[in-house]
């Protein structure tokens, strides 16, 4: 402020002394050009110079004025426009999440129109046409995405998404292995590549991205260990078929460790422990598993580590089994059986009706109904326990929690829907799902028999 007035003085000062000066200097000019002959002096034609070119210069600036008119008005209306598509984008993603499919598709014009880039509307499109039921949209508008390496890792997760709706597992899984490589150890997504591969029998692959899970630790540690005892479950079962029995059981025992629960890898270890003369470890691998998931498969196992044995032998082993977990219905049913053979006709009875109080099923009663029979030969008593398995809950089975099939064994992927690692424990009785064959739901839950 202090400046610009200084400098005003300054100016001033300097045109009047100019003025004074010009008014002690008189003189005259005369100028001919072209037949015209101008008479004047100094001061008049310096007045005349200096309006020339004040006016010379208020025509050069209307001129810019006027030209620069339109494209002027061109940058205020695209700054509207992208101004204006940003707000659609915005308020877009807003209805999406809010479920409105009719004003995101309309936003979502709106945007496209106002903004005219694909690849910054890709997402609000995609997602409001998914949402819409417009498939191939979606697709078109996720495949735009894939240009730019902001928007390709959304983009390939929206084709995957799309691939596994359609059951299209070979392009799910390619997008997830892009997508993947795009952003490695991304949240949410090592789980469903796992599966992918899993399903596909790229056990090596999904071997891999389990260890990058682990290195960008994208997968929670029960989770991630639950997997790793999948593959080496795996790993171990094509060993054995390949008639390597003494790997298949390290493996099989790697796979127990990395989750003591998982009752699969528990029952390999011990069985192929057991074919190795390892008797001891493989009867403390059930053990350590049985007490925590009281599963038909490790009593089974348990059984089958001495087979030659005689019943009453078979039945203080079985109780030795059973103490790791004296209240699971497995425990009292595997001692039954083993009782039944060993003709201890009261203690069978004693066990099945302890488990038919908490868990009765079909089985139980079948069970009863036997022992009425080779016991004393009362068949009225048999056909009550007959009748009375007839309306029993089923007896508990593998159920696919995709699919609801079930099934006798276990495998990764569910024979029916081909889902992996779904296989759930299920006991009709109850409701209840007795034994956890996962690590996450045992380690929360603790004995399921408690
Ligand atoms: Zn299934």
């Amino acid at each position: 402020m202090l400046r610009r007035l200084v400098l005003f003085v300054v100016v001033t000062a300097l045109l009047v002394a100019g003025a004074v000066w010009l008014a002690d200097r008189p003189g005259d000019v005369t100028i001919h050009w072209q037949g015209w002959r101008v008479d004047t002096t100094v001061p008049i034609l310096l007045i005349a110079l200096v309006l020339l070119v004040a006016a010379m210069e208020i025509a050069l600036r209307l001129v810019r004025g006027v030209v620069g008119a339109p494209r002027r008005w061109m940058a205020r209306r695209r700054e509207r426009r992208t101004r204006e598509g940003y707000r659609a984008l915005s308020d877009g993603l807003a209805a999406i999440a809010a479920g409105d499919t009719k004003a995101a598709r309309k936003l979502a014009r709106r945007a496209d129109k106002m903004l005219g880039d694909d690849s910054l509307t890709g997402l609000l499109t995609a997602r409001a046409a998914e949402l819409a039921g417009d498939a191939g949209e979606a697709e078109r508008r996720f495949r735009t995405m894939l240009d730019r390496p902001e928007t390709a890792f959304v983009g390939l997760k929206g084709l995957m998404t799309q691939a596994l709706e359609r059951g299209d597992g070979e392009a799910a899984l390619d997008f997830a292995r892009r997508a993947w490589a795009a952003r490695p150890g991304a949240e949410g997504l090592a789980a469903t590549l796992f599966d992918l591969q899993a399903k596909a029998g790229q056990w090596a692959e999904a071997e891999l991205t389990l260890a990058e899970a682990k290195r960008h630790g994208s997968l929670n540690g029960a989770e991630r260990r639950h997997r790793e005892a999948l593959v080496l479950n795996e790993r171990a079962a094509l060993a054995d078929a390949a008639g390597d029995v003494a790997e298949g059981a390290r493996l099989a025992l790697q796979a127990h460790k990395a989750d003591p629960i998982f009752v699969p890898a528990a029952a390999r270890a011990a069985t192929l422990l057991g074919r190795m003369g390892k008797s001891r470890k493989a009867a403390a691998v059930l053990e350590g598993t049985f007490r925590y998931a009281p599963h038909a498969a490790l009593a089974d196992a348990w059984t089958a580590l001495a087979p030659a044995e005689e019943p009453l032998a078979r039945v203080k082993r079985m109780e030795r089994l059973m103490r790791a977990n004296p209240q699971a219905p497995e425990s009292h049913v595997a001692l039954a059986e083993a009782a039944l053979a060993a003709k201890l006709w009261g203690q069978a009875r004693t066990h099945l009706e302890a488990a038919a109080k908490t868990h009765p099923s079909v089985r139980i009663y079948t069970l009863l109904a036997r022992i009425e029979r080779e016991e004393r030969g009362d068949e009225a008593a048999a056909q009550a326990w007959q009748a009375k398995a007839a309306t029993a809950p089923a007896d508990p089975t593998w159920v696919c929690a995709a699919c609801g099939a079930r099934t006798e064994s276990w495998s990764v992927g569910c024979p029916t829907c081909g889902a992996i690692d779904r296989l759930v424990w299920h006991s009709p009785g109850t409701g209840l799902l007795p034994v956890p064959v996962q690590s996450s739901s045992a380690m929360a839950g603790g004995s399921s028999s408690s």
